[in-house]
């Protein structure tokens, strides 16, 4: 069973890479971003209140995002696995999601870690157009990013699989090697 978290800063194009390989592998893919933004979609009470937040560039709180993680790999029983792609962001969440893995026995976690530098990322998320993709929010999320978020993969240095890839170039390229990298 594939356990792949997919990591990066905002714009390397993860979201891009974890809807292929869960076409390709056949998993379940789990966007904390797009759970979000479903929800502020259905003006539910989660949405109401992660709208403010997203659209600050800011973190939703991470209790209410291991919550939600929580509850979606809990679905996991059966099939070819998952992929999470904008989860953990912080420390606190990569502690808690490592207590989900031992409680749900889920043992092989490879993380897919994409890179790319700043001014390729800008550069991208503004052609983007997302309604957060404003350049003051895009600037603010890297920094959220740098500050809180990067920590995450010293954390699992020494102590899962971290596959690097370079997320610049060709959708379908980038692709074929992250497929060959992780296995099918
Ligand atoms: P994304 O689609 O991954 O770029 O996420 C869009 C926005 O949703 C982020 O800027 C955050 O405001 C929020 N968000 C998504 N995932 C998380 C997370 N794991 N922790 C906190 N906030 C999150």
């Amino acid at each position: 069973m594939h356990q792949i978290i997919i990591f990066g800063p905002p714009g390397v194009g993860k979201g891009t890479q974890a809807a292929l390989i869960a076409e390709k592998l056949n998993l379940k893919h789990f966007s904390t971003g797009d759970i979000l933004r479903k929800a502020v979609q259905d003006q539910t009470e989660l949405g109401t209140k992660a709208k403010e937040i997203m659209d600050k560039g800011e973190l939703v709180p991470d209790d209410i995002m291991i919550g939600i993680v929580r509850d979606a790999l809990a679905g996991v029983r059966e099939g070819n696995g998952f992929i999470l792609d904008g989860f953990p962001r912080t420390l606190k969440q990569a502690q808690s999601l490592d207590e989900i893995f031992d409680e749900l026995n889920f043992k092989d976690v490879k993380i897919l870690y994409l890179t790319a530098d700043d001014n390729e990322i800008v550069s991208r998320l503004l052609k983007r157009g997302r309604s957060d993709d404003t350049e003051e929010t895009i600037l603010y999320r890297l920094k959220v990013y740098n500050d809180a978020t990067s920590p995450v993969i010293e954390h699992y240095k020494d102590k899962r699989p971290i596959v690097n890839m370079n997320g610049v170039g060709e959708v379908d390229e980038i692709n074929s090697k992250v497929i060959e990298a992780i296995g099918s």
